[in-house]
């Protein structure tokens, strides 16, 4: 493997960008294939721990999302069926200060957008729109660029075309979980929703996590039900009432204000949940997955978009200090299983119910703020390899 030689990335999302950011940073040129025209992230918003902020810091990116993003007080989770507050993690400041960088809550756009604008102003970054890279080998690619790239950057989420390149590659199966998202004024809202937290509303079966956007001084609503396997019948062309009834069914039994805000909905949009398990991701130190190509994941945890982060970055390091592509590969995969199975564990205590559910209620309102908090050291107080 030549030095001097490009890294070829395709997909320009979360982890395609943050990869080109990283590997800049550590002098390397790539070039990036999206196979769309225009970037444009539609209709939803993000929550960015500090494991992920603290990279996108060390990618210079701080001072421009501090414009665009919020940094909630506390993600607090409360009852579904009274409105009561069950338990809360503080955030803000003291995220700030436990895990020595900020947790903010923002449009996906807007770190779309300055990703995209960094990875436009650096001269190492070369990004091509409207190309599509498909499951042929660095020949194809080179014939694009001039040149063979070092290595090829599967970032084309998690119906990735580059998997069909990784022998034993995971495959994208139907997780169990379909997701409702809609964006709500601030005027519209209701009392409850609170413009300083991250509120999850737990109930059996379902929850729903609403948080503020800031710029757009509205609230997204994020509601996910565990459900049979969707087939044709959950398709998000599915018309409005009979989509809107499914979401109904999933909350009866909620809190009257909670049905009331799901019926005035406008336009939820419904996404079957896929996701990608254990499975290699790369082949020899020619293509090497990352993001939810290597590793679709349930957003219980909030930590899809965090571990594209994660990898980006870390993968530049490894390829920067000359490491092969399996110990890049052996060191992501501890971390995400563990991300992994805190989202299973969140499923669980999320969507219990009867007996299950009051032990949940009754242990987590005995535990103090701090006490919780400490619970996320591993996850937000992640210091990746530079
Ligand atoms: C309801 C919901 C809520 C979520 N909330 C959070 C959250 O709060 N926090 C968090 O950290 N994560 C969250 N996530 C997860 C997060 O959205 C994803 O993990 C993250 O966006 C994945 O980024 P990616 O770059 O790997 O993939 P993608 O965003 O899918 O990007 C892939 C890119 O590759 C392009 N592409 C595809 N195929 C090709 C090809 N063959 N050639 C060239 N280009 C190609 C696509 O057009 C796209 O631009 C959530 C997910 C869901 C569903």
């Amino acid at each position: 493997m030549n030095r001097h030689q490009p890294v070829a990335i395709a997909g320009a999302g979360i982890a395609g960008l943050t990869a080109a950011l990283s590997f800049a940073r550590k002098g390397i040129q790539t070039e990036i294939f999206e196979r769309t025209t225009v970037l444009s992230e539609t209709g939803a918003g993000l929550q960015l721990s500090p494991n992920a902020t603290r990279i996108l810091t060390k990618l210079g990116l701080l001072l421009q999302l501090e414009k665009v993003w919020s940094e909630p007080q506390a993600i607090t989770l409360v009852s579904g069926v009274s409105l009561k507050t069950i338990a809360s993690v503080p955030s803000g400041e003291f995220a700030r200060s436990r895990w020595k960088s900020p947790y903010g809550v923002l449009h996906r756009a807007d770190l779309q957008k300055t990703l995209l604008d960094a990875v436009n102003a650096n001269p190492l970054c070369h990004l091509h729109l409207g190309m599509e890279i498909g499951d042929t080998a660095q020949h194809g690619i080179a014939g694009m660029i001039g040149s063979e790239p070092r290595l090829v950057v599967g970032a084309d989420g998690v119906w990735s075309n580059l998997r069909k390149r990784v022998e034993g590659a995971g495959k994208a199966s139907f997780s169990g979980n379909v997701a409702w998202r809609f964006t709500l004024g601030e005027a519209e809202a209701p009392a409850f929703f609170d413009t300083t937290k991250v509120t999850a509303f737990l109930g059996s079966g379902s929850h729903l996590v609403v948080y503020p956007l800031q710029r757009a001084r509205s609230f997204n609503v994020v509601a996910i039900t565990s459900g049979a396997d969707p087939g044709k019948s959950w398709d998000s062309t599915l018309p409005p009432e009979i989509s809107r009834q499914r979401l109904l069914e999933a909350f009866s039994g909620w809190h009257a204000q909670i049905i009331d805000l799901l019926r005035h909905a406008v336009e939820p949009t419904v996404w079957p949940l896929y996701h990608v398990n254990d499975g290699a991701w790369n082949q020899g130190d020619d293509v090497v997955l990352i993001g939810d190509a290597a590793h679709a994941m349930m957003p219980f945890a909030a930590q899809g978009a965090a571990m594209a982060i994660e990898d980006a970055f870390e993968l530049a390091s490894f390829v920067a200090g000359g490491k092969p592509l399996a110990a890049f590969a052996d060191h992501r995969q501890s971390r995400v299983a563990r991300v992994r199975s805190r989202g299973a564990f969140n499923r669980f205590a999320y969507h219990a119910r009867g007996p299950v559910r009051l032990g949940r209620d009754l242990v987590l309102s005995l535990r103090r703020p701090e006490s919780l908090a400490a619970d996320f050291d591993w996850l937000y107080g992640y210091e990746p390899k530079d």
